[in-house]
C-alpha cells in the first residue's frame, strides 16, 4: 500500500515534495498552468498543516548542466500567484542557494528549488552517481512526498532514489492519477478505443505493443502516423518522421486484429510548420514530395469522431496535430469534442495534450480525468512498474 500525506505528521517538519511543474515556456511566460494547479492540492494542504515546504521539479531537457532558459523562476512567480502567498525562489537546486532558504523557511512556507535537471545525476544510469545528488536533496529535509505524477516513470534520483532515503508518502494529484487510471488496467468497460498522436514518437512507439493486447480499437493521429505510412510503402514527404520505428510499425500491422489500427485516411500538408504557409487536404497515402502532415484531414476527423461515440472507455494521448498553429488544429479539436460528447470514461494523458484541450477552450470537467501524465499515463495503462511508484510501496 502506498502510504499518502495524511499517514504522517509534518507540522513544522521540511518536507521535500517532488511536483511536475514541467510547463511549457513562451519567452519566459508560462503559456499553460495545468501542471502547476494540478500541484496546488497537496501544496495547500501541507502549507494549512504547518510544513517547511521544498518543492523540486525539473523544466524542459536542458541537457544536465544550468541554462536560463530552462529556470523555473517563472514558474515559481506563477505558483506564487496560485497560492495567493509568496513562494521563494532557490537559484541552485542544492547548493548555497537552497540550503540558505531552506534554513529561512517558517511554517506554512514554501521556496521552489532551481530546476533539477541542471544537475546530470538527477537523470543519470549510474545508481552512485544518482545516489550522491539524492543525498544532497534529501539532506535538505526530514520528509518526501512524491506528486510528480508525470516523472514516475522515470528512476531519476528525485523520484526514486531520494523516496530511498526519507519517509515518504503520495501526494494528492499521484493518488488521483493513479484511482483514475487504474479504471483503464482493470475491469475496462468496452468497446476501449485508445487515441495515440503528438510527436515524441521514438519515446511512445513501444506502447502498441502492449495496448494491441488490451484496446479494441487504436485511432492513429500526430506524428505517429508516418512510421505506418512508410510501414505501407507510402511517401511521407518533410513530415516528423520517426524512421527508427518503421520496423516495428511493420510488426504491429502484422499483429493488429483487422481494423484494430485505424490510420487517417487524409491529412492536411504543407511546405512548412507555420500558420502562414498554404495548406490543403491530400489523400494520407499520396503526400507530394516536399510538403508535411501537420495534422488529420476532416475525413478522419469525422471518423475518428463517430468511432469514439461508440466508445465506452477512451484513452487519448498525443494531440492529432500541430494544434499551436491554428490551420492544423481542427483534427485535435475534433476528437476533444467527440470525447466530451459521448458517455464513455475518458481520460487525457500528456502535457501538451491537456494543453490542447485547456488551449481550444474546452473544460476539463467534460473529460472523465485529465491526467498530467504523457509518458507516465501511458507507461501506466499498458500495466507497466512505474519506478516512482513502486518505490512509494516500499517502506
Ligand atoms: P504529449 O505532451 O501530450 O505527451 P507529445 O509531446 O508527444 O504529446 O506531442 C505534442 C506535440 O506534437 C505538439 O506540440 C504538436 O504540435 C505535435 N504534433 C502533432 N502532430 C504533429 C505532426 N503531424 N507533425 C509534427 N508535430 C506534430
Ligand atoms: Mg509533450
Amino acid at each position: 500500500m502506498m502510504k499518502t500525506i495524511g499517514d504522517f505528521a509534518v507540522e513544522g517538519q521540511r518536507v521535500l515534495v517532488r511536483a511536475d511543474l514541467n510547463v511549457p515556456l513562451d519567452g519566459g511566460r508560462v503559456a499553460d498552468d495545468g501542471r502547476i494547479r494540478a500541484s496546488l492540492p497537496t501544496l495547500t494542504a501541507l502549507k494549512a498543516r504547518g510544513a517547511r515546504i521544498i518543492v523540486c521539479a525539473h523544466l524542459g531537457r536542458p541537457g544536465g548542466k544550468p541554462d536560463p532558459r530552462y529556470s523555473l523562476a517563472p514558474v515559481a512567480a506563477r505558483l506564487a500567484g496560485l497560492l495567493g502567498d509568496n513562494v521563494e525562489f532557490a537559484a541552485d537546486t542544492t547548493g548555497p542557494a537552497a540550503r540558505a532558504a531552506v534554513a529561512a523557511l517558517r511554517p506554512g512556507d514554501v521556496v521552489v528549488l532551481e530546476n533539477l535537471r541542471f544537475d546530470a545525476a538527477e537523470t543519470s544510469k549510474d545508481d552512485a552517481e544518482r545516489g550522491r545528488f539524492a543525498d544532497q536533496l534529501s539532506g535538505l529535509a526530514d520528509r518526501y512526498v512524491s506528486d510528480g505524477f508525470g516523472a514516475v516513470h522515470r528512476k531519476h534520483a528525485s523520484v526514486y532514489d531520494v523516496a530511498l532515503r526519507l519517509p515518504h508518502a503520495a501526494g494528492y494529484l499521484v493518488q488521483a492519477e493513479v484511482a483514475a487510471l487504474s479504471r483503464l488496467t482493470a475491469s475496462i468497460q468496452r468497446p476501449y478505443l485508445v487515441v495515440l498522436g503528438g510527436a515524441k514518437v521514438t519515446d511512445k512507439f513501444g506502447a502498441f505493443g502492449s495496448l494491441l493486447g488490451a484496446a479494441d480499437r487504436i485511432l492513429v493521429g500526430g506524428a505517429m502516423t508516418f512510421p505506418f505510412l512508410a510501414a505501407q510503402g507510402h511517401p511521407t514527404g518533410t513530415s516528423l518522421l520517426a524512421a527508427d520505428q518503421v520496423d516495428a510499425a511493420t510488426a504491429y500491422l502484422d499483429k493488429a486484429a483487422p481494423g484494430q489500427i485505424e490510420l487517417p485516411s487524409d491529412l492536411v500538408v504543407a511546405a512548412e510548420m507555420a500558420a502562414t504557409a498554404p495548406h490543403r487536404v491530400v489523400a494520407a497515402d499520396a503526400i507530394p514530395a516536399g510538403q508535411m502532415g501537420l495534422d488529420i484531414g476532416p475525413q478522419t476527423a469525422a471518423r475518428f469522431a463517430a468511432a469514439l461515440g461508440g466508445a465506452a472507455t477512451v484513452f487519448w494521448n498525443g494531440p492529432m496535430g500541430v494544434f499551436e498553429l491554428a490551420p492544423y488544429a481542427a483534427g485535435t479539436r475534433a476528437i476533444a469534442s467527440a470525447m466530451t460528447e459521448g458517455t464513455a470514461f475518458t481520460v487525457v494523458g500528456g502535457g501538451d495534450t491537456g494543453a490542447a484541450i485547456r488551449a481550444l477552450g474546452l473544460a476539463e470537467e467534460a473529460f472523465g480525468h485529465v491526467s498530467t501524465g504523457g509518458g507516465a499515463s501511458l507507461e501506466f495503462i499498458e500495466g507497466k512498474t512505474l519506478p516512482g511508484l513502486a518505490v512509494l510501496e516500499a517502506s
